[in-house]
């Protein structure tokens, strides 16, 4: 080891202002500002997301599926379908770099079905934080058919840009949920009727960004203007899931199974479970009735029903994900010194608050908050422990 030299440029001592020595070499003020450039690039560049190189990488479905169980109760099938779907994605990605592959695999974007608050938007967020992606949910309500009011479908890719700041390799591998794709639903079933520029327009103007083609997006979102400078981005690897309630799918799907839904609670069968029976039941052709178009459908080809919350799952949700509701707040109450816990009894009754109200698991933080605001605005008078029972929670 020479000590009068940088061992990584060779420059001599009098040639640098300083030697920094290692255990087996030493290192110049140059070397270590050229080295801290190349590592500010590379991480800059995969902004944390590393494509896997080999399938041996790759997280497999059953592997997702565990992520998906430690956040999202229930909805098990909708989390098969959906680990599978993520997993063939990112295979489609490193097929894609293979040089003499002769089949392409196109992309399995996935439609996700389920009333309001049963967990589509955090099933979609979840599988993005664990990939590690950039992730962004837009409305298909405020886009617009491109020239009139509210915003073109390129500004979906804005966002994605957004997160991604602005890196376009990395928004290129990101996930979009498109929320309420039901809203966009064409308003007859008939296509050759006048045009419907809600509706169907904005179908026709996702074609494009679902089918995978260089698309010019507009940098700040909202309108495209003739003299803006647009960032290219191609939407060929960008994996789109949509969710909708698809209110009045389970009649579509009951007379195309040519049952009528209201003979059915004749059946032996609760009525819970028939319902339950048709709509996973659903397939394309009944979004197809809905208002879908065909050309839309076939670029979604997952279709996944998210069940609907029973009380049990409810009861589940506030206690067990790893950020439950409960867990929130007794780290909040713990930060005071007050050890809070809530009886059994305690957490259904909230569930029945909460149910009562319509708003899916969505609403139960609102109803655990209401229930301890005033021990909360009182925190500093109370101490020790603290149990929330059933008589705690009164109708709110
Ligand atoms: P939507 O189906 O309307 O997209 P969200 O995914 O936004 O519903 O759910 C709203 C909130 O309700 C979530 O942030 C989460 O706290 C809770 N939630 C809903 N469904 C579940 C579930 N299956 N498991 C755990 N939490 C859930």
């Amino acid at each position: 080891m020479n000590s009068n030299q940088c061992s990584f440029c060779g420059r001599h001592r009098n040639e640098v202002q300083m030697l920094v020595s290692g255990q087996k070499g030493f290192i110049c003020e140059n070397c270590i500002e050229q080295a801290h450039a190349i590592i500010k690039d590379k991480i800059s560049h995969s902004g944390g997301f590393q494509p896997a190189e080999s399938i041996a990488e790759l997280k497999k479905p059953r592997e997702i599926k565990k992520m998906l169980d430690e956040y999202v109760i229930g909805q098990d099938q909708a989390k098969k379908q959906l680990s599978i779907a993520v997993y063939n994605h990112y295979k489609r990605l490193l097929h894609a770099q293979d040089e003499s592959r002769e089949v392409e695999i196109e992309k399995s974007n996935i439609i996700m079905i389920g009333e309001t608050g049963t967990g589509k938007t955090l099933l979609a967020k979840t599988i993005a934080k664990e990939l590690n992606v950039p992730f962004c949910i837009v409305d298909a309500t405020i886009l617009t058919e491109a020239g009139y009011v509210g915003e073109d479908v390129e500004s979906i890719l804005s966002r994605l840009l957004m997160v991604a700041d602005y890196d376009v390799e990395k928004a290129e591998k990101g996930i979009v949920f498109i929320d309420e794709i039901d809203k966009i639903a064409r308003k007859s079933d008939n296509p050759s009727i006048t045009r419907d520029v809600s509706g169907e327009g904005v179908q026709q103007g996702l074609l494009k960004l679902l089918e995978g083609s260089i698309v010019n997006v507009p940098p700040q979102g909202g309108r495209k203007h003739p003299d803006q400078k647009y960032i290219q981005v191609n939407t060929q690897n960008i994996l789109f899931i949509a969710g909708g309630a698809f209110d009045g799918i389970k009649d579509i799907i009951a007379s195309r199974l040519n049952k009528q839904a209201i003979g059915f609670s004749k059946d032996k069968l609760k009525k819970e479970e028939d319902e339950e029976y048709i709509l996973h039941q659903l397939n394309a052709i009944d979004l197809r009735k809905f208002g879908l178009i065909p050309e839309l459908l076939g670029r979604f080809p997952v279709i996944t029903y998210l069940d609907k919350l029973t009380k049990e799952t409810m009861i589940r949700i506030m206690k067990e994900p790893k950020n439950s509701i409960v867990n929130q707040f007794t780290e909040l109450f713990k930060m005071d010194g007050i050890d809070l816990k809530f009886t059994d009894k305690a957490l259904e009754k909230i569930v029945d608050e909460t149910m009562e109200k319509g708003l899916g698991a969505r609403g139960l933080r609102g109803t655990t908050e209401k229930v301890l605001e005033h021990y909360m605005f009182d925190i500093d008078e109370l101490g020790g422990d603290l149990s929330i029972d059933e008589k705690d929670i009164k109708k709110l």
